[in-house]
């Protein structure tokens, strides 16, 4: 199939192949007809397998249709994070670019200003993060009065980060009569009740779900003592080599750590977290994207829907606290046919959340044994003060020698952290059991 099979302005196809898609990827194959259409959609489709272009493409033909010259707030995309929204945005703009429609963000942490000299001119379509949304809707700079088509992108991430009831707030001020399409990587419950009320007849899409990650991606777990995490991340990023990466930490402070930490090795490495301003993020993510930094380290709530196609390498430098999170970080990899790495650091403590990634994912990873830092492998330097613990385990388990995990492998006791070694965001605060277990592969038999 290519995209000149869909009914898309010739505008738009020009628009598309100058993004270098050969070919619509099956998320695009299935949602762009109906949407083209006006009908509902529930997709359920991870970030990284085209959806943006699957909604932003049908939307932007509707609207060109359609267009009397006078600018009303037709689209309205609403999504989690800021990051997320400017994405979604400048696709908005590529795939628009020889179209007469105008396309605006608006998200919290800069000024409005600017936003709201673009919405007085008049918009089309109106990307948003719900907080900034509300509060613009309140000072009578935005009215949903005429929205045909809104689309609420990743959903779950929307409830993990205390959004709803403002979603359920925005959803009141639309039309009821309009189109509306609802993304969500997961679907839990509060999700897919959300779905029912909010759509009609949806025609539903289910791509790559969160149990299986995207087969182009090569995944491979170092044990290591968690004193011996930094040691091994420079080691791996300079002799692998890595040339590019970004690492997940669970913690802001975590990620300030392996920054200063990097940069000591010669490494260039910036953070991205939630204490850190939005321009110094963008700035970061900008450098990333430019090649002029080689690391960018980031907690899981400020590294959602990061775009940066052909990244090559991501590392857990702490696992998530949630398994599905592992699917989540390890897409940032493998994008769009792009084969790519995925690195785990799993300490003691870590192991059991190890265990439930691979129940989720129905599949055991491949330890790597082969580097200078294996797990037990740590010895505190007598002259220097111990290192600030972020756990309670015992020393003596910090030495121990590991034993291969099909062995067996003890329950981690899930430890007490002291507040600046909380995760940022509350979602990391429910632990869920996956229900399978994976079957073991002959060569992790006996
Ligand atoms: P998304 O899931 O929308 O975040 O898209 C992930 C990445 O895939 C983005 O960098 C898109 O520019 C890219 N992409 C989307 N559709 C296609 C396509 N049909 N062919 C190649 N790349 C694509």
């Amino acid at each position: 199939m290519e995209f000149k099979d869909f009914d898309l302005a010739p505008e738009i196809l020009s628009a598309v192949a100058e993004m270098g898609y050969e070919e619509p990827t099956p998320i695009q194959q299935q949602a762009i007809p109906p949407v083209s259409q006006g009908r509902d959609l529930l997709g359920c489709a991870q970030t990284g397998t085209g959806k943006t272009a699957a909604f932003a493409l049908p939307i932007l033909h509707r609207l060109n249709r359609q267009w009397d010259g006078t600018h009303r707030l037709n689209a309205l995309i609403l999504t989690p994070t800021r990051e997320l929204a400017l994405q979604i945005y400048e696709n908005f703009c590529a795939y628009g670019k020889n179209l007469p429609l105008r396309c605006c963000v608006i998200f919290g942490g800069v000024s409005q200003n600017p936003q709201t000299d673009q919405l007085k001119a008049g918009v089309d379509v109106l990307v948003a993060t719900p907080g900034r949304l509300l509060d613009l809707m309140g000072q009578g700079f935005i009215s949903l009065k005429q929205t045909e088509s809104f689309v609420l992108d990743e959903a779950d991430r929307m409830l993990d980060m205390g959004f709803i009831p403002d979603v359920r707030r925005i959803v009141a001020k639309l039309p009821a009569r309009r189109q509306t399409l609802l993304f969500s990587a997961t679907m839990p419950s509060e999700i897919a009740r959300l779905a029912q009320r909010m759509l009609r007849d949806p025609v539903e899409i289910n791509v790559s779900p969160v149990s299986r990650p995207v087969e182009l991606i090569q995944q491979r777990v170092y044990l290591v003592d968690k004193e011996n995490k930094a040691n091994l991340l420079a080691h791996l990023i300079k002799t692998l080599p890595i040339p590019q990466a970004l690492v997940f930490t669970r913690t802001k402070h975590g990620a300030d750590r392996v920054t200063r930490r990097l940069n000591r090795e010669g490494i260039s490495a910036q953070a991205i977290h939630g204490d850190k301003s939005q321009s110094s993020r963008q700035r970061a993510l900008q450098n990333f994207k430019e090649w002029k930094i080689q690391v960018l380290v980031a907690t899981d709530i400020a590294a959602r829907g990061i775009d940066i196609v052909e990244m090559p390498c991501v590392v857990n430098y702490d696992m998530p606290s949630e398994p599905e999170t592992y699917v989540h970080r390890i897409g940032r990899t493998g994008r769009a046919g792009q084969s790519g790495v995925a690195i785990s650091f799993c300490d003691e403590e870590e192991k059991s959340i190890l265990r439930d990634v691979e129940m989720v994912i129905d599949k055991l990873l491949d330890i790597d044994y082969d580097n200078p830092y294996p797990l037990g492998s740590y010895t505190p330097d007598p002259n220097q003060p111990a290192p600030a613990r972020q756990g309670g385990r015992g020393r003596s388990g910090a030495r121990r020698q590991e034993k291969p995990r099909e062995q067996g492998r003890e329950r981690a006791k899930a430890a007490q952290s002291p507040a600046e070694n909380r995760p940022e965001g509350h979602m990391a605060r429910r632990r869920r059991r996956p229900r399978r277990r994976p079957k073991a592969s002959p060569e992790r038999q006996g």
